[in-house]
């Protein structure tokens, strides 16, 4: 890993005369360490409280810090539930890192000013005061609620989150008492548990924490080249569930997904994912394309990418107006494998919401069909139950249409693929390999739906509506 800034910038500490020591924090952090120099203690060691460790490191960690305060609280990645969304804060309440508003406020203040003289934590003041030494003092402008929360309006406006922030370090205590009492009641392992699951699990937690902050804006490559410092880093990236693809995140913040090439692994966007799958999470933001194209390992030029936007636009009026699946489909030429390899992922997501939708009016016209015996069938009935078979056929053509214009883009991606650079080939035919596989599938899916409807309306012959009408 080559560091990518030679001669790197200095910045002093900003309004220093300002700045007072932070007695209370200092106290808080000094003893947390202390106990959890305990560890050390062979005799203080059990594996349930490594357990604990884990669990509460994942749950403080990874659900708290990274998922909720980062991406959800401070850059609004994905939407979810409120009653998750407290429940994700309580969680990252336990982290001891403050509470919801003054942590996303001062994280919104590092992107506005990020390594420039006002950015709370640069490390070009120097590597400690960003990974820690710039929370022993205050923040001139952000130390006091009412200076903090009007870089979080929306979440000093709802009262759980400002009685979080109020309450987090109280909530914290409280749960470090329920471990110890636990632990005692378990089998006298109060002690053990409370350095093991309370006091080392905190401190690793900071310190990976504190790693995006300073290592993150130091060490590792870049894959945009955005107006402050900030790289990728696979070890910080290790131990803060994702947050180490710092670059690619300064370069799209609102996007959920940190880590975007194939070895850029991003846990926390994958548990986004499952979020999603299970209906907890939607509007889950991806990079966007205008911002991809301008990764150095892809480096689409802005020219080729207006044309490629133009023709996608043209490629969308084919698609509504398309009926006749039997047609060969044509699709415009993309400029690189990533965007055909977009294209042909969001092609077989369409083809795959069309097939859902397929399915869903067969399901309704055999519903139909039980209730009413079809000889007996009144005017009504019937009109209804061809409409639904229309927009079945149509959802089934739509499918086709797609899949068929997914397989097309996933052809060009692994075209793409064949011609490219080593270092990008990999990862697309990777990437066309799977969008195919996609397209397959819904593929796959839409001639089930033909053959559902076709059982569905067996013995139905069309009506004859009047023309009246
Ligand atoms: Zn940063
Ligand atoms: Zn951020």
């Amino acid at each position: 890993m080559s560091s990518t800034q030679q001669g790197r910038r200095k910045l002093a500490i900003h309004r220093k005369d300002e700045r007072h020591l932070q007695w209370g924090t200092i106290t808080v952090v000094g003893f947390i360490h202390a106990g959890a120099l305990l560890a050390l203690r062979p005799d203080l060691y059990s594996t349930s409280g490594l357990v604990l460790f884990v669990v509460f490191y994942l749950m403080t960690g990874m659900l708290g810090v990274t998922l909720c305060y980062h991406r959800l609280l401070t850059h609004r990645s994905f939407q979810t539930y409120k009653w998750m969304e407290y429940f994700l804060a309580f969680c990252a309440c336990q982290a001891l890192q403050s509470g919801p508003i003054s942590w996303t406020a001062l994280h919104r203040i590092h992107h506005k000013e990020a390594d420039d003289e006002p950015d709370p934590h640069s490390p070009l003041v120097s590597f400690l005061w960003a990974h820690m030494g710039w929370l022993f003092v205050d923040t001139p402008g952000a130390t006091t609620y009412e200076e903090y929360s009007r870089f979080a309006k929306d979440l000093a406006r709802d009262p759980v989150q400002r009685f979080l922030d109020r309450y987090f370090f109280v909530l914290y205590v409280l749960t470090a008492v329920i471990i110890y009492a636990a632990g005692e009641l378990y089998g006298g392992l109060g002690l053990s548990w409370l350095v093991w699951g309370v006091f080392l699990r905190t401190v690793a937690l900071w310190h990976g924490t504190w790693l995006v902050n300073s290592a993150t804006h130091l060490w590792g490559y870049r894959n945009y080249k955005t107006d402050e410092d900030s790289t990728n880093n696979w070890w910080v990236a290790l131990v803060s569930f994702g947050e180490g693809w710092h670059n690619n995140h300064h370069a799209d913040q609102r996007s959920a997904r940190h880590g975007q090439r194939w070895f850029e692994v991003d846990i926390t966007y994958g548990v986004i994912r499952l979020l999603g799958f299970l209906g907890l999470a939607w509007q889950i933001m991806e990079p966007r394309r205008s911002v991809v194209a301008k990764r150095i390992d892809i480096m689409v030029d802005s020219e080729a990418l207006r044309l490629a936007d133009a023709r996608a636009k043209a490629a969308e009026s084919i698609l509504h107006t398309q009926t006749d699946p039997t047609v060969p489909v044509s699709v415009p030429v993309m400029a690189s494998a990533a965007e055909a390899y977009e294209r042909a992922l969001s092609s077989a997501q369409e083809a795959k919401e069309a097939v859902e939708d397929a399915l869903r009016h067969a399901a309704e016209a055999l519903r139909h069909r039980k209730q009413e015996a079809v000889e007996k069938m009144d005017l009504q009935v019937r009109q209804m139950l061809e409409g639904a078979k229309d927009l079945a056929m149509a959802a089934v053509e739509k499918a086709k249409f797609a899949a068929a214009e997914a397989a097309e883009f996933a052809s060009q991606a692994s075209a793409f693929a064949a011609s490219a650079k080593d270092r990008a080939a990999e990862s697309a035919r990777q990437a066309a390999e799977q969008s195919l596989l996609l397209a397959q599938e819904a593929a796959d899916a839409a001639s089930r739906a033909a053959e559902e409807i076709a059982v569905a309306f067996k013995g139905i012959s069309r009506p004859v509506i009047s023309s009246a009408l």
